[in-house]
């Protein structure tokens, strides 16, 4: 499968049952791919470099998953390739009574990165649309009565649009990828939690629990993305499973988001250029 196969932006509905979880095919291909991805991240630095000096627009990476699906090593083995002064991670768990007393888009909008910077969120506004849902947490937020109708979670799909078509509107690009596991892998990984002493920080034995709720949360995923797929800030559903595969995507994901960019480095101001000669000379004659 190409990367356009994975994209969804509005064009075509998702149908999460009929997205590979795995490499598939592409197996075959395990080594190449591993090389092309280091490629490309070498690419993106360059990228990166250009974005940061020419500062007209600012990346965000939503990263969205159930539990064990990989979005922490994701950002250790391939967010880690860029420059970390132009990057900003910001996890979001769960919301402190400060969050709370706000708006649900509140502490999102403070973590966007300055333009010429990319942010990568751990989670992110959409939870507010997933967890939110599956547990119903809204109707026991402190909230006027106007604002607990029946079309709650559409009303939060449009915000949600139209907040995204904003901050492309100033200057944002913003790519929403979810990370596809399946049930039998995220099995594994928990069974690895339990029994491999390196990993038991990672346990929690309360996300297990989510896995009673799985269609729950697929029926979750498919309406928000199928709500918030847009040209100018698209949904990938990327497979899980093969890390390394997930790690080749979104290292594509990566490349074609800078280069749709196209970032330029500024050319040098004409004042300071008139200065250049008798500063040269000045340094020459030290
Ligand atoms: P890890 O991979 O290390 O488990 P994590 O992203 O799952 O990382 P945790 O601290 O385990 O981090 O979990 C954060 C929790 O916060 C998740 O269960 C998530 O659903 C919850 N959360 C995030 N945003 C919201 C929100 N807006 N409302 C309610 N719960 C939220
Ligand atoms: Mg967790």
């Amino acid at each position: 499968m190409s990367l356009r196969e994975y994209c969804f932006d509005g064009e075509r509905k998702l149908d999460l049952d009929a997205m590979p979880t795995g490499a598939g095919d592409r197996k075959a291909e395990k080594g190449a791919l591993k090389a092309q991805t280091e490629e490309n991240l070498l690419r993106a630095a360059e990228l990166q470099e250009r974005m940061y000096a020419e500062k007209r627009e600012g990346l965000v990476i939503a990263l969205q998953a159930r539990d064990a699906a990989g979005k922490d090593s994701l950002i250790k083995k391939v967010f880690s390739q860029l420059n970390p002064a132009a990057l900003k991670v910001t996890s979001f768990k769960t919301p402190t009574s400060t969050d709370l007393a706000h708006d649900y888009m509140w502490r999102i909008h403070q973590a966007l990165p300055e333009r010429g910077c990319i942010g990568i969120f751990n989670r992110s506004h959409y939870e507010d649309v997933l967890v939110v849902k599956v547990h119903q947490l809204h109707k026991g937020y402190r909230l006027a009565e106007r604002c607990l109708t029946d079309d709650f979670f559409e009303r939060r799909y449009r915000q949600i649009s139209s907040w995204e078509q904003y901050l492309w509107e100033n200057g944002y690009r913003m790519v929403k990828v979810f990370l596809h596991i399946s049930r039998e892998e995220q099995k594994q990984r928990f069974l690895d939690r339990m029994e491999l002493s390196e990993k038991y920080w990672k346990l929690s034995v309360g996300d297990m629990k989510e896995r009673a709720l799985w269609k729950e949360y697929d029926e979750a995923y498919e309406k928000s993305i199928n709500a918030t797929a847009t040209r100018n800030a698209p949904w990938y559903v990327l497979p899980a499973d093969d890390k390394w595969y997930t790690r080749y995507l979104m290292s594509e994901i990566l490349v074609k988001t800078l280069e749709d960019m196209d970032p330029q480095y500024p050319p040098l101001d004409p004042d300071e250029a008139a200065k250049i000669p008798a500063a040269m000379q000045e340094l020459e004659t030290e």
